[in-house]
């Protein structure tokens, strides 16, 4: 039985969401730093170069100064892993609670741009909280008493699109639409690359939206999918994106995705539901790991899909 002891208190889950939100708003991570250097380095055009120069920059001055990374919010929102032994004071509710409430608490301290609107009226609450907002997905983990969650300010509205293929379509009907979904955002800088490209692939629709988000917004930068067959597909859709020279805000360049991450789900034998995300260079996101004990761990990593996540078959 879980005593009150263990049950992490609400209090921790106020300060971890707010702390959360604050170094996705202001910290970009090491990882995106380094591909971005990276791609400077790599850089053969003038105006490229100038450009990514500028992002580093910014970074380091939204640092120094505690401000927002971007003018733009993006969407703030909420991935939460929950231990399968973890209990919250007050439940799931109060633990929602206190999201909602961080996020309206770091858009006033940090003057972040009130971004959610209603979408008929265009009323602004003024706090980036309104109906089915932030959004809060949840995933489970065995053998764990704690809770994370990843705070993700997602940017790049404009470059996400879905598609349903026949299997006949094949890969090549994959990279096609990638290019499509490039062109018609990173040509006008809508989605602001270098950008982080997530594909959804199977599954139902929702799920191949859900998880090509997922996959733009959770992967680590150079990492790769577990399943050979769609790692050799990721290296081949990065080589694509960045043979389009669309690159970095549109201004021709070399590298318009620092990466591709392809998730997979099975799917229908009829079809192939593929989907297309990005992360734009604002990549905002940090997670914190809250222990039955009140202890909070910040991390860059969010660590989301793990083998129990991507389970197979029947255990
Ligand atoms: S797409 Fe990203 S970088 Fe561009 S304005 Fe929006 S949040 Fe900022």
């Amino acid at each position: 039985m879980v005593t009150s002891a263990h049950r992490i208190g609400l209090d921790a889950v106020s300060r971890a969401a707010y702390e959360a939100n604050r170094l996705a708003a202001v910290v970009l991570p090491g990882e995106a730093t380094n591909a971005f250097r990276d791609a400077l380095e790599r850089e053969s055009k003038p105006m490229a170069q100038y450009v990514l120069g500028q992002i580093l920059e910014n970074a380091d001055l939204a640092v120094a100064e505690n401000r927002p990374m971007c003018g733009d919010t993006g969407l703030p929102r909420f991935y939460v892993k929950v231990g399968n032994e973890a209990a919250i004071e007050g439940g799931f509710v109060g633990f929602e609670r206190e999201c909602r409430r961080a996020v309206a608490d770091i858009t006033q301290d940090l003057q972040m741009r009130a971004n959610r609107v209603h979408p008929l009226t265009r009323q602004n609450p003024g706090n980036n909280v309104g109906v089915f907002a932030p959004s809060i997905d949840y995933s489970f983990e065995p053998d764990a008493d704690w809770v994370e969650l990843t705070a993700v300010h997602k940017g790049g509205l404009f470059g996400s699109d879905y598609r349903m293929l026949f299997p006949a379509d094949g890969i090549d009907g994959i990279k096609r639409f990638l290019l499509d979904t490039l062109s018609s955002s990173a040509r006008r800088g809508l989605s602001c690359p270098p950008v982080v490209v997530g594909v959804g692939l199977g599954g139902t629709k929702d799920q191949a939206v859900r998880f090509s988000k997922e996959a733009a917004c959770l992967r680590v930068i150079g990492d790769s999918h577990p399943d050979p067959d769609v790692a050799k597909l990721e290296d081949e859709l990065m080589e694509l994106a960045n043979r389009t020279g669309f690159g970095v805000m549109g201004v021709g360049g070399d590298t318009t995705a620092l990466d591709v991450n392809v998730e997979i789900a099975y799917t229908h034998t009829g079809g192939i539901p593929v989907a297309v995300s990005q992360f734009c260079l604002a990549y905002r996101r940090a997670t914190a790991r809250i222990h039955a004990d009140g202890a909070i761990e910040y991390r860059e990593d969010p660590r989301w899909f793990t083998p129990y996540y991507r389970r197979e078959g029947i255990e």
